[in-house]
């Protein structure tokens, strides 16, 4: 049984969608005025997970993730610039320029990282309408009000029946206090309050008609629209990174509760953070590394390119609560753990079964289960396929042995887990470096033949040489063994 932590509850709880096997779930996906960043990635990643999780566990999962390109302000507050127009106009092109070239290139590098695509990804402005009408449901019900044009939601009134801060737990009398003094807070009956559309102010580019001004939907009301339109009045998961508790998710909540009457969400997940060399990420202090920079290594705190599926393995081998501090010495101590992982693998195709087992697969299955199960515990499940690996060449070695079965098993269990589940691949090698390993193996199967004819002096010279080289030759009966050192 699946047990998920809901940061509504504060407590991990059984997963039990509300018409199994169908599940429906929502996640916050990118506003796309820049190049996706690891931050980007760890969410993607650890939604994909679980989608892919689910899928195994034969649930029917309808994954929406959205697309925002529109009404996402500077600073994520109420006033300042559209992020996406204020992009366009620094480069004289088009918002939907804009939003087509990163939408495009979060696409690809999402593909690099091996994800799924999300079953519907709505746009935020292919939905202006069905957002007016969700904002007219909760004018309707009085838990907004027009100011000069603007609609804003009256966070006062709602908390008089309904709880603003459960997601976040914060408190309005906080609230007031943290409110920044912002432009455009004059229109607001409290500085809380956030506005579900606005009128648009002279050279605002990204705008449509409306019966209150000609204006654009407030950032989160998006998300409330499209998650109940493609998953229905109430759904199973919605999902995002921790930056979004507040506000956008409570906000998100208080829309739809006032809208519907009733919460939307059964179960809020919410993946953590990732900090840089131990400090928060951020474009101004310079540390903010971009997916395209990590694939090609082209940043100053990089020390090398880092391939898409190190960077999954990186971010697997933390639990997705917890944070993830990236650095050029960890991500490369996960570049080796995968190798290790691959290399396990590799070995096991190469076992013979033999008409015993020393070594139950049964035990490490359930066990990977159980990691899994245990709100989705990557690290653990993990250590559990190293302990596998462990076996794997314990067994390579003559040190135990399988079955024909047993190591059917092994090996359904390593590429369900390693490929279906944690979404990870063989990567190919660059070029190069492939047609090397190539020439190396072919000098020695050149010294295996001189060995054949007795020829030791050609052996001998040819394995010196490589040594030279730094490839280190091992002979094993019949065969050879080599690598770099
Ligand atoms: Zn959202």
């Amino acid at each position: 049984m699946l047990k998920i932590y809901n940061t509504l509850s504060r407590r991990k709880e059984e997963f039990r969608p509300i018409n199994p096997p169908y599940v429906g779930m929502y996640v916050c996906g990118p506003t796309v005025y820049g190049d996706a960043h690891l931050g980007h990635a760890r969410a993607a990643i650890t939604f994909d997970l679980l989608y892919r999780y689910l899928k195994y566990l034969a649930y029917k999962v309808r994954y929406v993730r959205n697309i925002t390109d529109v009404g996402h302000l500077e600073n994520d507050a109420d006033s300042g610039e559209d992020k996406i127009g204020k992009r366009a106009r620094l480069e004289q092109l088009e918002p939907m320029e804009i939003v087509q070239r990163y939408t495009n290139s979060y696409h690809h590098n999402m593909e690099q990282l091996n994800t799924l695509s999300p079953d519907i990804e709505p746009h935020a402005s292919g939905h202006i309408i069905e957002q007016q009408l969700f904002t007219e449901k909760i004018l309707e019900h009085g838990y907004a009000y027009e100011s000069n044009g603007s609609i804003y939601f009256d966070v006062e009134k709602y908390n008089r029946h309904y709880h603003y801060g459960k997601l976040s737990g914060r408190k309005i009398e906080d609230l007031i206090s943290n409110t920044r003094n912002l432009e455009g807070k004059e229109e607001k009956k409290h500085p809380y309050d956030f506005a579900l559309w606005k009128k648009a102010t002279p050279g605002h580019i990204m705008k449509w008609p409306s019966k209150w001004s000609e204006g654009y939907p407030g950032w989160h009301i998006e998300c409330s629209t499209m998650s109940t339109k493609y998953l229905g009045d109430t759904f199973d998961i919605h999902g995002g990174g921790m930056d979004l508790l507040f506000p956008h998710h409570e906000c998100e909540i208080a829309q739809s509760t006032a809208a519907l009457g009733k919460e939307s969400v059964r179960y809020w997940i919410h993946n953590n953070l990732i900090t840089i060399n131990g400090q928060k990420m951020g474009k101004s202090l310079g540390n903010a590394i971009s997916l395209n920079e990590l694939f090609s290594g082209n940043h100053k705190l990089l020390e090398k390119a880092y391939s898409p599926m190190a960077v999954r393995f990186f971010i697997l081998q933390a639990h997705y609560r917890n944070t993830l501090d990236f650095s050029n010495r960890a991500i490369q101590a996960s570049e080796k753990g995968m190798e290790r992982l691959f290399d396990g693998m590799e070995t096991l195709e190469k076992i013979k079964p033999s008409g015993e087992s020393t070594y139950d697969p049964e035990e490490l299955s359930k066990k990977c289960h159980e990691a899994l199960n245990d709100d989705l515990n990557t690290p653990v499940l993990i250590s559990y396929l190293f302990e596998g690996v462990k076996q794997i060449h314990l067994i390579a070695s003559g040190k135990g042995s399988l079955t024909t079965g047993d190591l059917e098993k092994m090996k359904k269990i390593f590429a369900t887990f390693v490929y279906d589940i944690l979404g990870l691949k063989q990567e190919e090698k660059p070029a190069q470096e492939s047609v090397a390993n190539d020439l190396i193996r072919l000098i020695l199967d050149i010294r295996m033949e001189a060995k054949k004819k007795k020829d030791f002096e050609t052996a001998d010279k040819i394995r010196n040489r490589l040594a030279g080289l730094g490839v280190f030759v091992k002979d094993i009966p019949g065969s050879y063994e080599w690598e770099w050192k």
